[in-house]
Formats: C-alpha cells, sequence, structure tokens
C-alpha cells in the first residue's frame, strides 16, 4: 500500500480532486498528517466519512521501524531505521544553543566515493522515496513531541548525496516548508552537496530560498581530485562559478564544509590555498575535525593544528567557525553508525 506521506501538497491537492473531492480536503489532511500529527485516519474527524473510508482503504500512514537508538552524553540522537526491503538508514538529532536540527539522508549508501567517508564504503544500494525522507523528519518531531521541544532546522548531510536524487529532494524540501505542515522556514533548511556543477545550478532556480553547503575539504583540484572523485568530472573552478550564481539568484551566503584530516589538508599552505579560492565569495567555512573511520586510513587534525587554520583564516576575514564535534561518542559523522551495525563486507 501506498504511504499517505509519498505526496507533496500540490500532489495530493490533484489526487483529491482526480477522485471527485474538493481541493481544499488536501490541506485538512496535511494539517492532521504533519500538524496534529495522527496516527490513524479515523482521527481526521473534519473529513466526511466516504473520505475516511478511501483513505484507509489506499494509504498507509505507517512510521519508520526502529531498529537502534543511539544516545549520546551531549543529547545527539543517532537513529538506525530500517526501511520495508530491510536497508537501514541513519537519521541524527541534534541539539544546539539555537534549537533542534535533524540531519536527514536521502540514499541507501552513496556513489560518489569520496575517499575518507564511511557511506561509500558499500556504494549506493538505492535512492530514498519522498516518504522514506519525510518520515524521518516526522520520527524525530515524534520524539521531541514527547519532550515538549520543537525541530527548528533540516540539515540534508547524511548518507547519500541529495543531488543525485534531485526529484525526491525537491519533493521533500517543499513537504517540510509546507505553511500548513511542519512549516520549516527555508531559511532554516540547509542542502549539501559534494558539488554537482548542474544541479547547483538548477537549484538556483528552486523558488524555496534553501542554504547551500559545499563539501569542499580541499582547496585546490591536484588534493580535490584525490579525495573526492566528484572533483574529477567537476573540479573547483566550475563548482565555485556555480556557487557564486546560487548567491546571484538567491542571495543566500554559501557555506564551505572543511574537514580537517592530519597531514592531508590541514597544513598552513592548504589554509592559504583556501584563502585564494575563496576570498571575495559571500562565505562561510565550517571547519570539521575529520571523525576517523575504520577500515580508512585517515586520521583526525590535532588540536593545535586545527586552531592554527582557524586563526589564518579568521585573520584574513573569512567568516570561519571550528566545529566542535556532535555526537563523537556514537560515531555520529556521516554514514558510521550505519556501517558499524552491517558490517563492510555483507555485499
Ligand atoms: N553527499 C553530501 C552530503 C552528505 S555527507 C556531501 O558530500 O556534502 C555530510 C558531510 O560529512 C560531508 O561534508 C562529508 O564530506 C562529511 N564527512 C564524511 N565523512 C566524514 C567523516 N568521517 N568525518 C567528518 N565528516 C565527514
Amino acid at each position: 500500500m501506498q504511504s499517505i506521506y509519498d505526496y507533496t501538497f500540490e500532489e495530493l491537492t490533484s489526487y483529491i480532486t482526480s477522485i471527485g473531492d474538493k481541493p481544499f480536503r488536501a490541506t485538512q489532511i496535511f494539517e492532521w498528517l504533519y500538524r496534529k500529527r495522527v496516527r490513524s485516519f479515523e482521527e481526521m474527524t473534519n473529513l466526511k466519512e466516504s473520505l475516511i473510508e478511501h483513505l484507509k482503504a489506499n494509504f498507509s500512514l505507517e512510521l519508520l521501524k526502529i531498529n537502534d537508538i543511539h544516545e549520546s552524553s551531549d543529547g545527539t540522537k543517532k537513529y538506525l531505521f530500517e526501511l520495508d526491503d530491510h536497508n537501514i538508514i541513519e537519521t541524527v538529532l541534534m541539539r544546539h544553543s539555537y534549537g533542534n536540527s535533524v540531519c536527514v539522508s536521502s540514499e541507501v549508501g552513496c556513489s560518489m566515493g569520496c575517499s575518507f567517508c564511511a557511506s561509500t564504503l558499500l556504494g549506493i544500494k538505492r535512492k530514498l522515496s519522498l516518504a522514506e525522507m519525510v518520515l524521518q523528519v516526522l520520527m524525530v518531531i515524534l520524539d521531541l513531541d514527547k519532550e515538549d521541544s520543537k525541530l527548528t532546522n533540516i540539515v540534508v548531510m547524511g548518507i547519500g548525496e541529495p543531488f543525485d536524487n534531485y526529484d525526491n529532494l525537491l519533493r521533500f524540501l517543499k513537504v517540510v516548508n509546507y505553511p500548513k505542515g511542519l512549516e520549516i522556514g527555508a531559511r532554516h533548511i540547509t542542502v549539501s552537496t559534494c558539488g554537482i556543477v548542474p544541479k547547483i545550478k538548477e537549484f538556483a532556480l528552486f523558488p524555496l530560498q534553501i542554504n547551500l553547503a559545499l563539501s569542499l575539504h580541499a582547496p585546490t583540484n591536484e588534493l580535490r581530485n584525490k579525495l573526492m572523485k566528484i572533483n574529477q568530472r567537476y573540479p573547483l573552478e566550475e563548482v565555485i562559478d556555480a556557487l557564486k550564481y546560487y548567491y546571484e539568484k538567491t542571495n543566500r551566503r554559501i557555506t564551505f564544509e572543511y574537514i580537517l584530516i592530519d597531514n592531508v589538508n590541514d597544513s598552513k599552505e592548504d589554509a592559504y590555498n583556501l584563502i585564494k579560492l575563496i576570498r571575495g565569495m559571500n562565505a562561510y567555512v565550517n571547519l570539521i575535525p575529520y571523525n576517523e573511520v575504520e577500515n580508512k586510513p585517515y586520521k583526525t587534525v590535532s588540536h593545535d593544528k586545527a586552531e592554527e587554520f582557524f586563526l589564518i583564516l579568521n585573520k584574513a576575514g573569512i567568516n570561519t567557525t571550528l566545529r566542535i564535534k556532535h555526537g563523537d561518542d556514537i560515531n555520529a559523522a556521516c554514514g558510521q553508525l550505519r556501517i558499524k551495525k552491517i558490517g563492510t563486507n555483507n555485499e
């Protein structure tokens, strides 16, 4: 049976009219699903009995199955969800001073092949459906409801490359942003990409002003080619041009994510090259100490080098933060818990 969460508002409206009902019914259903968050169609008391019966016969309200939950000492909560086909995905709730954010996965595994990342160890199995993405958010919200807390931010930075699942990504953004539903403001949503240039340009024209983050991780093509396969297809000059275009169209400041890996991309020279690359852009750099991954040769940056790197950028007037790791004790970096659970050789 099809999940009711697999519909955007527009899609549900056209479905409802196709069965001869009034379009406003779709608004009511969205309110029940995402505002009141009911768990059965019977609870949708302002719908006619015949529509309730129709929905019951044709749609499921099923949530995601929880395989495991790990909670870290800093309140970070990592969920492993088991999908209908038994694939496992990860979702993370992070608590910040400004609110609660959820990190959403977009695919089962990833095909981008970044050399340092745990998500690529098993390659890609498939893309996630709209319902599978929306339900990650809803599951976390239902949990937050119990403690009377709200979800304020969404980052699409979990497993997978969101621009590799582009259509469902856009549908997902529409659902979570829908004003009579979850109503997460576009400015509170960030999508992270490894740098798929044509999609960055397409996304610049998407009507919602979503924040865009680029996983940069290296300031030169020479180094980035080694760390990130995608750079061989879309080199830095093209990525930077596309980001400038994104900024021009949306007026949203770009975030550069830069993981610091010991003796790989953490030298003073790397910092100077990084300044050269992004100077003049209205950008923001998020430095993240690398989270070590089993079976990967990379080590995390030393505290001193991270500070030094940060100070060089800071002094050059680049808006920079050195991110404190969330959920370090529960392997909260991209794809790590999933790999731990399913192992690296179960293909
Ligand atoms: N595919 C998208 C989004 C998913 S990855 C992208 O590349 O942006 C989310 C972020 O975590 C990316 O910046 C990724 O490079 C980074 N990351 C992957 N493995 C990591 C690790 N072991 N430690 C720290 N960050 C990691």
